[in-house]
């Protein structure tokens, strides 16, 4: 699964410095430090529990291993936790017929066994005033953490009876592993360590999360998995008495949902990333999911409106740009980058603008807002094709070459600014624009500079014009898609 998973992040264009596991030797080490500490501070303490036992299988059973019928709508196969069908919250002694999910066996019994529970209670009134010391949290993450706080916190229990997992270091737990939110967010740590443990010498992992003064540490997650960041994990953190370094933003997103519903893969309902990139390049995925970003609210998906945004975004306005601008300058003089004496006050303009739009594109990147990211791209695009049709370089060449040349010049440049600025969006089309403009790797990040300048790429450099960048949805293949997916 590490495999499939990190093949997937590379295929839609996700770079990692380093793709770590939860279950290397060095989250199993961190683990257990983190639960000594807590335990050495007395936030451990040892409960009986009563649980189900398999006798068949010879085990404890943890909820979601025992199966049977739901009490409250029939469905055959309802977990111990909960009911998939209805979503019921179940405990496993409500299910009809239960029988364990390891064997089938339905010699099940109830008995009492051990467990460890992390005095979350405890860490309430710390874990309080460090939320509320980050004002700068969206409203969804703060809301979220608050709900978790004011209901109340109480012991959570931190061992499961499994086999997979990291083993607790404490007599008669030999049975047992630790509950996959205790060692999971440790695995952030864990990960850096093992990517700073490949070459100690040049890096050292604790300059990242012990005593670091100087690191903005961002999370990005879905809303169901807030309260583990917010509060659960935190109070890990302080339970520890340990200088870790915690979250400075946590930035979190709402639902997606296809058409207003849940996806469903049991269901065949909406699209998933076997079917995705097979059907379009991960950059028209990049673009409308950041485009549509669940920031505030859910976001639905629908065929209509990734066809509607994709045609117009992608093809209409950036694609269309590029094509144009290179095969006039191509039909008219040639694949180099032609001269044409100096720019006027329009250019002058035009500049003016595009440093406006890109300060305000680079201000949403540094406040997460993707949505607002993407309408800054949007209009940066836009520059580009209210210039050209102001300018009109396909008439303006039978009247004075020497200014037309000029024109495809700034627009020629353009493309490279805009390319640039989407790389973070659409990396795969930008690559294709750089590679026509035969950029070299120090090029391609030049508008990070404060001064935007609009003629770095100089008459002359040879290009040549790529095959066009996106290609249009047209409503049969929507339609197509739209009945495929519909789980119908
Ligand atoms: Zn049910």
């Amino acid at each position: 699964m590490h495999q499939k998973q990190a093949s997937i992040y590379q295929e839609f264009g996700l770079s990692f410095d380093y793709f770590g596991r939860t279950s290397s030797l060095q989250n199993h080490e961190l683990t257990k430090h983190f639960f000594e500490r807590l335990a050495a501070n007395g936030y451990i303490e040892e409960r009986p529990i009563r649980q189900v036992y398999s006798l068949k299988d010879e085990r404890f059973l943890p909820d979601r291993y025992v199966i049977g019928a739901c009490p409250k709508c029939g469905y055959e196969a309802a977990r111990g936790d909960q009911c998939e069908n209805c979503t019921s919250v179940l405990d496993p002694v409500d299910l009809l017929a239960p029988r364990s999910a390891v064997s089938g066996s339905t010699e099940l019994e109830v008995r009492t066994t051990k467990h460890l529970f992390f005095r979350l209670d405890a860490l309430a009134n710390e874990v309080r005033t460090w939320v509320e010391s980050h004002e700068k949290w969206s409203r969804l993450t703060r809301s979220i953490a608050m709900k978790w706080l004011n209901e109340g916190l109480n012991e959570r229990c931190i061992t499961r009876d499994l086999q997979w997992g990291v083993s607790v270091p404490r007599d008669g737990f030999e049975e047992k592993v630790f509950y996959v939110w205790f060692d999971a967010p440790i695995g952030y740590v864990g990960a850096t360590k093992e990517y700073s443990d490949q070459a100690p010498d040049s890096r050292d992992w604790k300059d990242w999360w012990l005593n670091a003064s100087d690191v903005t540490y961002t999370q990005f997650m879905a809303k169901d998995n807030v309260p583990f960041h917010t509060v659960f994990f935190p109070a890990m953190i302080l339970g520890t008495r340990e200088p870790w370094t915690m979250a400075t933003q946590i930035k979190s997103f709402n639902w997606l949902t296809y058409y207003g519903g849940k996806f469903s893969t049991s269901q065949k309902r909406g699209i998933f990333l076997d079917d995705a990139l097979e059907l379009f390049d991960a950059d028209y995925w990049r673009y409308f999911l950041l485009a549509n970003s669940p920031e505030t609210d859910d976001a639905s998906f629908t065929w209509e409106l990734f066809a509607t945004m994709l045609n117009k975004d992608l093809v209409g306005n950036f694609g269309n740009f590029v094509n144009r601008t290179l095969k006039l300058t191509v039909a008219q003089f040639g694949d180099r980058v032609p001269d044409g004496g100096s720019p006027s006050e329009l250019e002058e303009k035009l500049k003016e603008d595009c440093q406006r739009v890109l300060a305000a594109y680079r201000h949403q990147f540094v406040n997460l807002e993707f949505r607002k990211v993407i309408q800054a791209l949007r209009e940066l695009w836009s520059l580009g094709n209210v210039y050209l049709d102001r300018r009109a370089p396909w008439n303006l060449v039978k009247t004075n070459r020497t200014e037309a040349a000029m024109v495809l010049r700034t627009a020629i440049n353009l493309i490279k600014c805009f390319a640039i600025a989407a790389e973070p969006i659409i990396p795969f089309s930008s690559a294709r624009v750089f590679d026509a403009l035969n950029l070299a790797a120090g090029e391609r990040r030049e508008w990070l500079k404060d001064e935007f300048d609009l003629y770095s790429y100089q008459p002359g450099r040879q290009f040549t014009v790529p095959e066009p960048l996106f290609r249009r949805i047209e409503k049969v293949e929507m339609e197509e898609l739209q009945l495929r997916f519909s789980g119908r």
